[in-house]
């Protein structure tokens, strides 16, 4: 690699001057620090895949920034079941949002990965691909049939390598015709028997809620078998399954850490008001406290991430010019849209006291037992800590003849989408501290299909900190479907198959035979997303100017030199936990850059 870049520098030392003036006041660097072909900034879930994909052409050099630390040796980003320790750790960008009036007026932790991986470092590991609908909604909406189902679903067989799990009893369990076999990304079902496996199964039966063969088939309706970033009982990343050690001794691949990108600006020749702007330098500060630079002779992919992105927009003169002026950035592009059309999925905890003492509360009480239950993981990468204690999923829908959908637009995708989401919890998973005693299991419950959307603004006192608004259950909307949502999981709940283990609810069930005491339970209880995306959308190649930030070649519409991949381009939420729809994105997207599209 230092071969390489040496000789792109030399290169462009030679045909540059050494110094040039800037546009629209902006200072441009003396001298390149370094030249790549491709500059990808953000090495997360979607940024590791297109630096890996991209320097897989030998050809090619490929520059990966990375903000936070290595994902190698870091512990409880690896064993599976101690991953909400890296919350609010050095591993979490430790962001907050606002006060938030549908949480009463709480301000909630906005939990990002800093490190490697990003957020597929720190994240449940839960892998969804979304619903066909989705798909074929965002091809639609961008008028690019590419997007559809039909289309993308070559992208997931590429992303993962998904392990048959062993025993009749997952006969039903998954539909190996929609998995892929030789991908980087692991993909597996819990396998252990644990007791809370029937209930789930015949509660859901009992109270009429569908089995579906796979819940990443392409129609999640019903209940499923949860799949999980798990490969041989350890965390699967974007880290560890495209910058692994084999990846990064790739010559062309050069990976720096612990390096932020302040903003990106465009080279010579480019113009404010002629020619488009050229992107071509990235500023950075390095792991010493540094400011160097580094120059892409093709391209500057941003994949920062749905909270990171816009800032690094607005940063570089590109975003809301009266946000920008308010913070003494010069405008090069005046794009609206940057930092708006936030959307997430927020959820809560409801829990239920069980009389079986096999909950997994007893691992986060006992530490005798989470030692022995540790031995066996260092020994053989098997037993509970290869879980996370969760292992099925319900999608849902309102009915269809709520009264609120015919005063409102259904904003999901359609009769096959779902609108909120449960998922059951071998133990007390709860915001709240754990009770001393006693066993419980979680109904985890999200809003699916929000129709709120929010904002990413700039902080004008620390412009590397975003002011994170997403507005939850600010909508009568999302509040009818959290509320239909509470009331369907203590419906399940109160399933023969749960009444046999005395499932007994630790909030008062009075609540919800009363709109009102529902609504304020929620509003107390309910707890931001990880799963927001839209903060730099794209749209259709032709839409006005500034409504959406990327088109569907994911390129920064208005200059060149630049693209986006990561969450922040989906144009709405999506009905899944987001990590699978973005490495499908960055699929794509890699796929795109490398034929030249
Ligand atoms: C706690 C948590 C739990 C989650 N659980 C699940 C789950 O179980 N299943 C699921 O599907 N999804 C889950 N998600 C969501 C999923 O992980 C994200 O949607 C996905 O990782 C987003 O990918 P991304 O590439 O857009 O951003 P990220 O993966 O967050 O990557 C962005 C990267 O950019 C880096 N970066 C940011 N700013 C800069 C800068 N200025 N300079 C250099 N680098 C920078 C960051 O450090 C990071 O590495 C979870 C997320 C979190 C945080």
């Amino acid at each position: 690699m230092a071969s390489l870049s040496l000789r792109f520098t030399l290169l462009l030392t030679a045909l540059l001057p050494l110094t040039f003036t800037g546009v629209g006041g902006v200072a441009l660097p003396r001298a390149p620090a370094d030249v790549y072909d491709y500059i990808v900034v953000g090495g997360g879930a979607a940024g590791s895949i297109v630096a890996s994909r991209l320097s897989e052409n030998s050809s090619v050099s490929v520059l990966l920034i990375e903000g936070g630390p290595s994902n190698e040796g870091v512990t409880n980003a690896i064993i599976p079941y101690i991953y909400p320790r890296l919350y609010r750790s050095t591993y979490d960008w430790n962001f907050t949002t606002v006060a938030q009036p549908g949480l009463n007026g709480r301000a909630t932790a906005y939990l990002r990965g800093h490190i490697l991986g990003g957020s597929s470092s720190i994240n449940g590991m839960t892998l969804n691909r979304a619903p066909a609908a989705d798909w074929d909604q965002i091809a639609s909406f961008t008028g690019d049939s590419s997007f559809s189902w039909n289309n993308i679903v070559q992208y997931i067989q590429k992303n993962e390598a998904f392990k048959r799990p062993e025993g009749s009893r997952f006969d039903n369990a998954y539909d190996p015709a929609v998995h892929g076999r030789e991908g980087p990304i692991g993909n597996s079902l819990v396998e252990d028997d644990t007791w809370i496996t029937e209930p789930t199964l015949t509660g859901a039966e009992e109270v009429g809620i569908p089995h579906i063969r796979d819940v990443n088939g392409g129609q999640p309706l019903g209940i499923s078998w949860q799949q999980f970033a798990v490969k041989d009982g350890a965390r699967s990343s974007a880290a560890t399954g495209y910058i692994n050690e084999q990846d990064r001794a790739r010559s062309n691949l050069h990976v720096l850490l612990n390096s932020k990108v302040s903003k990106v600006l465009p080279g010579p020749g480019g113009t404010t008001d002629s020619a488009p702007l050229h992107f071509t330098t990235v500023e950075y500060t390095d792991g010493n406290g540094n400011t160097q630079t580094a120059v892409a002779s093709r391209e500057i992919i941003i994949s920062t991430g749905v909270m990171a992105t816009p800032g690094l927009l607005m940063r570089s003169g590109l975003g809301p010019r009266a946000q920008l002026q308010a913070a003494g950035i010069t405008t090069l592009l005046d794009i609206p849209a940057v930092g708006q059309y936030l959307q997430d999925r927020c959820g809560i905890s409801a829990i239920w006291s069980v009389n079986n003492t096999d909950t997994d509360d007893t691992i986060d009480r006992n530490s005798t037992y989470f030692n022995e239950l540790l031995q066996e993981w260092n020994d053989h990468r098997t037993g509970r800590l290869t879980q996370t204690g969760y292992r099925h999923m319900i999608w849902a829908r309102v009915p269809e003849d709520a009264p609120i959908l015919s005063t409102i637009d259904d904003p999901s995708s359609g009769p096959t989408c779902p609108h909120y989401e449960i998922y059951p919890a071998n133990k007390w998973a709860g915001t709240s501290p754990r009770p001393a005693t006693g066993n419980f299991v979680t109904m985890s419950i999200f809003v699916s299909a929000s129709n709120v959307r929010g904002s990413v603004t700039l902080d004008t006192s620390n412009q590397m900190n975003p002011i994170i608004d997403p507005k939850y259950l600010q909508s009568d909307w999302d509040m009818y479907v959290m509320r239909t949502a509470v009331r369907r999981a203590a419906e399940y709940m109160n399933a023969p198959a749960w009444r046999r283990w005395n499932a007994t609810p630790v909030f008062d069930p009075s609540i919800l035979d009363d709109d009102s005491a529902l609504d304020q339970w929620i509003h107390t209880n309910a707890f931001g997303g990880v799963h927001a995306v839209g903060s730099a959308r794209m749209g259709p190649p032709n839409s006005p100017p500034g409504t959406d930030v990327v088109g569907p070649d994911f390129r920064v519409k208005g200059v060149r030199g630049l693209r986006i991949v990561d969450t922040s381009v989906f144009p709405f939420v999506m009905n899944a936990h987001t990590m699978g729809p973005t490495y499908i994105m960055a699929e794509k997207a890699a796929d795109l850059i490398r034929r030249g599209l």
